[in-house]
């Protein structure tokens, strides 16, 4: 998973990508790049680090132009290092930029295919780097003859959409041209566009992954990318706009559980409504259970912080104290981004304390908005049991997670989640739980639609993937080492 961002028609447009990949930091915290561009060409920063760290009032002088995407990066794949950190980068045909989120489920098949078919050698282990190849490929047949327009850059997105398969949500710049963006026939990942006219009447325009971007930046008219939709704002602020493919649209599910930040609003569906949804329908099952095993809470704590909007919701809905026991040391950085099982044991301890006066005798139920390999889960039910709670619980507003997700959230081996294979007795019996409460599947479908328009991927929970899935589990075994994991 990754943040996206590109802006076209405003003077150093770089000054608003990095005041947009900041409020994207949460996307991605690996690495961070800008890319611009003017007439004398592309300007560039881009290193490993949060945003804060990569770019300076120095560095930033660089950046020159009315055009600039930008991206942070959460790595899925490939390792940590400079060669994998976007915006990528290409000097012909014209010069092309390009930002992606989303993940490639025929990464090798293409890799081969580019090295051997079209004599492009990798530079990266990446595959926005065989996204970028695919453009470059797709454009290099108008490329001897006159500037790109347009239909060139139809013609290479059609051939992207020939090819790759998985998720994409795109930002490229095209030198001589413009701003591209484009989504997989899908709409896995988000991206919306906004526009304004500035002081001088000019139009700016601005692609992102999430809507609070584009509010915070001062974007008055957002619209979606649709999935498997081209939209192209050339260097005259003129907009071009084509259908290039689609297939269901399946958005990621995780977004709103998960990933997305709450005062975003995604597929028209605002992410902090969905999460009081999720915590309204919890609550249904949570009574079942109590119903059924005789059980009582005095205390609904969320674990911080994405759970938190689901958890009031659910003591309300209960009527049964919300308390915040677990409190967060905001100094440590998410234990998902860590990369090795060690530094994530010791990050959990070091990331939430807990407030013994709110815990000590009391029944607890912890709410969390997922539980993947369990690590976390199983650590704070024994600190919450070590404060001296005399029952814990955990509600879980997502539903198992049983299955790999190939399309950009790092949790790829069948093996490595909790309930893969697993009875909820098993489940609750490894995290050392009194009881574990899932979302059911169809009612977290109805938080996120209730007017069930659009079905959500749901295939890490479903086992019913969207897209063929030829050849992943190689890429699987060849890759698990280098990526970094989600909880
Ligand atoms: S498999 Fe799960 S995490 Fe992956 S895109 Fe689908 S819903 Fe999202």
């Amino acid at each position: 998973m990754c943040g996206v961002i590109g802006l076209i028609g405003t003077s150093q447009a770089s000054n608003k990508v990095l005041r947009g990949l900041s409020l994207l930091q949460h996307r991605g915290q690996d690495a961070a790049g800008i890319l611009s561009y003017d007439e004398s060409g592309f300007h560039y920063v881009r290193n490993l680090g949060l945003v804060e760290n990569v770019f300076t009032a120095e560095n930033m002088k660089s950046l020159t132009g009315e055009m600039a995407i930008g991206h942070v990066r959460y790595g899925t794949a490939g390792k940590s290092e400079l060669r994998n950190v976007q915006p990528f980068l290409l000097n012909f045909p014209y010069g092309i930029g390009m930002v992606h989120n989303g993940n490639l489920v025929n990464f090798q098949a293409l890799t081969h295919e580019l090295k051997t078919k079209y004599q492009r050698q990798p530079l990266a282990d990446s595959d926005t780097e065989n996204i970028i190849n695919l453009f470059a490929e797709g454009l290099s047949a108008s490329a001897q003859m006159r500037a790109p327009a347009f239909e060139d850059i139809s013609r290479a997105v059609s051939f992207i959409f020939q090819k790759a398969v998985g998720s994409y949500s795109i930002v490229t710049m095209v030198a001589g041209f413009g701003l591209v963006a484009f989504r997989d026939p899908h709409g896995f990942r988000p991206l919306m566009m906004g526009s304004r006219r500035s002081s001088s009447e000019k139009v700016e325009y601005a692609f992102a992954s999430e809507s609070s971007v584009l509010d915070f930046l001062g974007f008055e008219k957002f619209e979606n990318v649709l999935p498997g939709e081209l939209i192209c704002v050339n260097l005259k602020g003129e907009v071009f706009r084509k259908t290039i493919g689609t297939q269901k649209h399946r958005p990621c599910m995780f977004e709103w559980v998960y990933f997305a930040a709450p005062q975003s609003e995604i597929e028209g569906s605002p992410v902090y409504k969905a999460r009081i949804a999720l915590g309204k329908k919890m609550a249904v099952t949570v009574r079942e259970r109590m119903q059924k095993d005789d059980i009582q809470f005095d205390v609904v704590a969320p674990v911080p912080e994405t759970a938190r909007t689901a958890a009031i919701a659910l003591a309300e809905e209960l009527g049964v104290p919300y308390r915040e026991v677990l409190i967060k040391n905001r100094y440590i950085t998410r234990t998902f981004i860590l990369d090795t099982q060690d530094k994530r044991d010791q990050a959990v301890q070091l990331k939430l304390a807990p407030v013994c006066s709110e815990i000590k005798d009391k029944r607890v139920l912890l709410v969390d908005d997922s539980i993947v390999r369990g690590t976390t889960s199983r650590k704070l039910i024994e600190l919450v049991r070590m404060a001296g709670a005399k029952e814990v619980y955990f509600a879980s507003t997502c539903p198992p997670i049983k299955h790999p997700c190939y399309y950009g959230i790092d949790f790829p081996m069948e093996n490595e989640l909790l309930a893969h294979n697993k009875s909820l007795e098993g489940i609750e019996k490894a995290l050392g739980a009194d009881g574990v409460i899932y979302q059911e599947v169809s009612a977290l479908e109805e938080a996120l639609f209730p007017d069930r328009k659009i079905t959500p991927c749901m295939a890490c929970l479903t086992g019913e993937y969207p897209t063929a899935t030829e050849g992943v589990n190689d890429l699987i075994k060849t890759r698990n080492e280098d990526r970094c994991a989600y909880k």
